[in-house]
């Protein structure tokens, strides 16, 4: 079966161009203070032509917008406005931030536009009036693209973004099931017990990003945080795509990068790319035709994988404990595979009869009451 997925292709422009794109998005910024300015006044009205505008009243309002702006066209102040009346309503704001053009503070450039207005004209591209080129534009051939987008990143490069349609073919994963653990000693655990590393790269690099910081290198700075930032996506993709190619269902614990992100282990925690790995299981799972399910984590490094008793090391102080013995029956564990275990038990327990790979012994370990039916399909004991 295949299935239509829109996959944005990410072209970096020639810098020649540069120049022009970032002309361009000062009035793009303009288009769009406007369009923040007009909607908080009309909303805050006290008589009765107060108003919620929305995309298609303010498309009307900046009707005549192109004959003072030199290189964005109409398709582009049309897909501003409906873009910003979008963003409005998602933040339920009266009014959003403004874009700021200059400055340290400036909003990283953004040029929208509609599909057609970006045309093909030989090896390069076309854009209001201007020829673009793209590096890997082999990579350009054969696909047709939607609205896009002109966007720039924190180094100050400029990148063309281009959703196009593709399709997919799905087909069944050799393995059934997997449980994923996300942790900071490795970024990650299967119940399989293959591992990510725990990613590192800030931790690297951070004597050279301050030192560069101190010496007021800022560029250089950012390409670094620029590398950093790759590497880990790198990472995170590499191993994500490996389980999604290998397993039919896959258990992630619901541990929350945002909230740890507000203890002590912040750095680490960031570094790892919990996010960014479950946001791609998620995308990845979901056009191939796997099953992705979130399982609350409680417990799930304190019980036994075999035996479900509560033996384990708990508790920040016993963070260290890296292989266990279980008082109860006996087994030894390596914590984080024990873990991955038990996450992917308690993804079977909630979701529908899945058969794991591995034997799946007592599910005791915080649902004791497992009907004896419930048992056979988890394992016929
Ligand atoms: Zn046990």
């Amino acid at each position: 079966m295949s299935v239509p997925f829109t996959r944005t292709l990410r072209f970096k422009v020639r810098p020649e161009s540069y120049a022009w794109l970032n002309a361009a998005a000062i009035e793009v910024n303009g288009v769009f203070n406007y369009c923040n300015q007009i909607s908080l006044a009309t909303a805050t009205r006290t008589d009765r032509k107060r108003k919620w505008l929305s995309g298609y009243d303010l498309c009307n309002l900046t009707a005549v917008a192109t004959e003072y702006l030199q290189r964005i066209g109409a398709d582009t102040i049309q897909r501003i406005c409906v873009e910003y009346a979008q963003k409005r309503v998602a933040a339920r704001r009266l009014k959003l931030r403004w874009r700021v053009s200059r400055g340290a503070r400036r909003s990283l450039g953004w040029i929208p536009f509609k599909a057609a207005s970006l045309k093909r004209k030989g090896t390069a591209l076309r854009f209001c009036g201007k020829t673009f080129r793209v590096f890997e534009r082999e990579r350009l051939e054969g696909v047709s693209w939607k609205q896009g987008c002109f966007a720039q990143d924190a180094v100050g490069d400029w990148w063309l973004c281009l959703p196009v349609e593709e399709s997919i073919e799905q087909t069944a994963a050799p393995k059934e099931s997997v449980g994923v653990d996300l942790g900071l000693k490795d970024a990650a655990v299967t119940s399989d017990g293959e591992r990510l590393e725990a990613l590192r790269f800030y931790r690297d690099a951070q004597h050279r990003i301050g030192a560069l910081q101190r010496r007021r290198h800022v560029r250089q700075a950012k390409r670094v945080h620029r590398r950093i930032r790759r590497r880990r996506q790198d990472a995170c993709h590499k191993f994500s795509r490996k389980i999604i190619n290998t397993y039919q269902k896959i258990v992630v614990g619901d541990v929350s990068s945002l909230k740890l992100a507000k203890t002590r282990m912040a750095k680490s925690v960031l570094d790892s790319g919990w996010g960014m790995l479950k946001r791609f299981l998620q995308y990845k799972g979901e056009c191939a035709g796997r099953t992705v399910q979130v399982v609350s984590e409680r417990n799930t490094s304190r019980g036994c994988s075999s035996c479900g008793a509560l033996s384990g090391p708990s508790g920040l102080r016993q963070l260290a404990v890296r292989r266990w013995e279980c008082a109860h029956c006996g087994e030894s564990h390596d914590r984080d595979v024990n873990a991955a275990r038990n996450i992917l038990t308690a993804g079977s327990r909630c979701g529908t009869s899945v058969s794991g790979n591995e034997p799946l012994a007592c599910r005791a370990c915080s649902e004791p009451d497992i009907s004896s039916a419930r048992r056979r399909t988890l394992g016929g004991r």
